[in-house]
């Protein structure tokens, strides 16, 4: 409603990834051009089928998860981790263009929709901000794109289970062992929690070590999760 209000009074002046002049709105954020290319690069490369980066050759399976298999059972996500997804994802975390998550976590849904290994579903878990991140931004953009999944797939977000303990640092310019030392015990399944025995898709924005969505799945298997699948908007071209 809100967005439909604020469509109506100040549609967007300029597509968002690209700046393309024109009239833009919740539903269609961006223009053909960048629409086009978004589809394109989505199937551009083979993906794994456990983790969903992109592979530069065909394999199964990446060197990473052939290595250390990842606990989650798939994790997809709608497209690698470059312009114009990258540019998507910026948008909506660091300018604060919250009504973005629309029509991202609708992508999202659909790739949810159309891989049946992520099925059964009985909750959606986001990805907990980190409270200096939450009061920076005034949201959690992994909370945005799990409610649109929510409405598209029907199934109940619970955005109240997983929660993060640790005040962690900016993962950006640490390496991947820094990652996983960094998150190691960042995140605490809440007590008396019903996810017991559930099925639960994660969300997250974006899978590039993948140090966060393994972290996260295995705080909730240890809760007592059946089985969890990971998706999320970009993910990164694997070597
Ligand atoms: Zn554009
Ligand atoms: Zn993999």
């Amino acid at each position: 409603m809100q967005n439909l209000l604020m469509d109506i009074i100040f549609p967007q002046q300029a597509c968002c990834i690209c700046r393309e002049p024109g009239i833009y709105r919740t539903r269609k954020p961006w223009c053909e051009k960048c629409e086009e290319s978004l589809a394109i690069m989505q199937k551009s490369l083979p993906i794994c089928d456990k983790c969903g980066k992109y592979l530069e050759d065909a394999e199964e399976i990446c060197a990473e998860c052939r290595k250390n298999p990842p606990l989650f059972d798939i994790a997809r996500a709608v497209g690698p981790y470059d312009e114009p997804y990258r540019i998507a994802i910026k948008v909506l975390k660091f300018m604060g263009r919250r009504h973005l998550a629309v029509r991202m976590g609708r992508m999202m849904a659909q790739v949810v929709n159309e891989e049946p290994r992520f099925w059964p579903i009985d909750f959606i878990i986001p990805v907990p901000a980190s409270p200096g991140h939450l009061k920076q931004r005034g949201f959690n953009q992994t909370e945005e794109l799990g409610r649109q999944i929510s409405r598209d797939i029907r199934v109940k977000m619970d955005a109240s289970t997983l929660k993060r303990v640790k005040e962690t640092p900016s993962q950006r310019e640490l390496s991947r062992e820094e990652r996983e030392k960094n998150l190691l015990c960042a995140f605490r399944v809440q007590e008396n929690s019903n996810i017991y025995r559930k099925n639960l898709l994660l969300v997250d924005d974006v899978y590039t070590t993948g140090s966060t969505s393994k972290e996260c799945t295995r705080t909730l298997l240890d809760a007592g999760a059946a089985r969890v699948c990971v998706i999320t908007w970009a993910t990164g071209i694997g070597f």
